[in-house]
């Protein structure tokens, strides 16, 4: 599914949080919204799910004008940095829940989330609670729920922002492999430039609710296009 973000601004009291944001994501890539904390990031993706009005532009998924279509009806999976599995079930019930609300049949429900805990390579842990996994593994099992319902389009919001160094890194290189596998248009948002560069297909830096540059992530680290790019992307920590 393409999606089309045409001229979007969004205003909180006097704050423009974002400023006629226009950008196009292919069907089946991997997008990182890159950029500062304050600039905008979370918002765009919001709005992209129709979790915020807009003050102004349109959000087009596949060709339908999305813009005023009630969030359940746009078919989007989403994944944040907090966002909690149920406590109280197991694994296998949290990946269940939505196959579930939707009337899927037990049989259908049950080989779809053997075949979710094999992609997110957790077989062995279908009946353990959420307090019994670490974080690298419970942020695992968040992607299988959302990505249970088959959704058009998958929203990941600093999903690795919690985790410590060392297992940010691993998922990483798990999430670009898992994206070649389900290629789902996805839209990954990160302050952290490596992240960006490593698992996108395409990156927008994202400064004061404005696109600084949009490009493949060797273009944007070759040619910068603006000192903000040249600064963010360069600096080195
Ligand atoms: P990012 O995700 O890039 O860190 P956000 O999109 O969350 O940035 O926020 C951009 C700016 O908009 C921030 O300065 C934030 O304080 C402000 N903002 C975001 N949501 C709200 C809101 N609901 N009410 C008021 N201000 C908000
Ligand atoms: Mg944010």
């Amino acid at each position: 599914m393409s999606i089309f973000v045409k001229k979007v601004s969004k205003k909180f009291g006097n704050f423009q949080a974002l400023d006629e944001v226009s950008l196009e994501i292919k069907d089946g890539k991997l997008l990182a919204l890159l950029g500062p904390s304050g600039s905008g990031k979370s918002t765009l993706l919001r709005a992209i799910a129709g979790l915020e009005t807009l003050d102004a532009g349109s959000i087009i998924i596949n060709g339908r004008d999305t813009t005023h279509l009630d969030i359940r009806k746009r078919n989007i999976g989403f994944v944040f940095q907090h966002y909690a599995l149920f406590k109280h079930l197991t694994v296998r019930q949290n990946i269940a829940f939505g196959l579930e609300i939707r009337k899927y049949s037990r049989q259908q429900v049950k080989r779809k989330v053997e075949e979710l805990l094999e992609l997110i390579q957790l077989q062995g842990l279908g009946d353990r609670y959420p307090a019994q996994l670490s974080g690298g593994q419970r942020q695992r099992v968040a992607l299988a729920r959302a990505l249970a319902v088959q959704p058009q389009v998958l929203l990941l919001d600093e999903p690795f922002g919690a985790l410590d160094a060392k297992v940010r890194k691993e998922l990483r290189a798990w999430l670009r492999r898992l994206h070649e596998d389900v290629r789902v248009t996805s839209i990954f948002v990160t302050h952290d430039r490596e992240e960006a560069m490593e698992v996108a297909d395409e990156i927008v830096v994202m400064n004061h609710g404005r696109i600084e540059q949009v490009g493949t992530p060797a273009e944007i680290y070759d040619r910068p296009a603006t000192p903000f790019v040249m600064s963010f992307v360069g600096e080195v920590n």
